[in-house]
């Protein structure tokens, strides 16, 4: 009987001291909580119950809710738009890249291509354009389009930056067209090059006007285009080539031909 009421004291003295420490833990536990969800909930400034961040009006009585909820929802709203608006941007941009170089590459030459016979040719009559002299000069001499195709693919462009550079000739107008690859792929037989190229088509009257340019299908704003131009001509500068056409007196365009003419008076 002694034992059994000792026993009990010492239960009850157990469980007491547990159910204690039970009770610190769950009002440490309800305290986190409480102030975790102060940290994340709104509370309504009318009558004081605990909203979500995102809402506007209060779930209880309907009442707005603070400004800076508001203000958090509007930024939500903006970020999200402005992430919608990244990827159109985006994948517009791919689209437009994909489509201007891979579907329509303007890799073709202009003009009537030039054979090797073509180049050695006008070589040979660029170099007598040094030895002549000016009687013989004043006479001027013709270039046809395609001893200048020819030309300027077998012999002249080993040694520029660019893969291809064509001229077609019409009559008062040229057009003088400039690509690179950018890369080449192939797979199973199937090759693919994109070409960035660029087009300049040119008025010569006294002075070379660019009447129109494009890079690859997209037309090419004034400043852009003198931009461009003149890096064709900085990579043509220094050449004997370009030289010899800044000592030329007068060269006037014909159809198929430039009538080039130095010296005389
Ligand atoms: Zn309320």
């Amino acid at each position: 009987m002694l034992g059994m009421v000792a026993g009990g004291v010492t239960c009850r003295a157990i469980f007491g001291r547990h159910s204690e420490q039970l009770r610190e833990v769950s009002a440490i536990i309800k305290s986190m909580l409480e102030v975790q969800m102060s940290e994340k909930m709104v509370s309504c400034p009318k009558c004081g119950a605990m909203n979500t961040p995102t809402k506007v009006f209060c779930y209880a009585c309907g009442g707005i809710l603070s400004a800076l909820a508001i203000k958090q929802r509007r930024i939500h709203k903006q970020h999200v738009r402005a992430a919608v608006q990244a990827v159109v941007v985006l994948v517009v941009l791919c689209l437009l890249g994909i489509g201007g170089l891979v579907l329509w590459p303007r890799q073709g030459a202009l003009g009537i291509p030039g054979t090797p016979e073509h180049a050695r040719q006008t070589a040979l009559l660029l170099s007598s354009f040094n030895k002549m002299d000016s009687d013989e000069m004043a006479i001027g001499r013709d270039v046809r389009e395609s001893d200048l195709n020819g030309y300027i693919r077998h012999l002249r462009l080993k040694k520029l930056p660019f893969d291809t550079l064509s001229v077609d000739l019409m009559p008062d107008k040229l057009s003088v067209r400039v690509s690179n690859k950018l890369v080449s792929w192939s797979c199973r037989g199937y090759c693919l090059v994109p070409t960035l190229s660029r087009d300049f088509t040119l008025a010569v009257s006294g002075s070379v006007i660019i009447e129109e340019a494009a890079l690859g299908h997209f037309p090419l704003p004034g400043f852009l285009a003198r931009k461009s131009f003149a890096r064709l001509l900085d990579a043509l500068q220094g050449t004997p080539e370009l030289d010899l056409i800044a000592k030329a007196q007068s060269i006037t365009i014909h159809k198929d031909r430039l009538h080039i003419t130095f010296g005389g008076d």
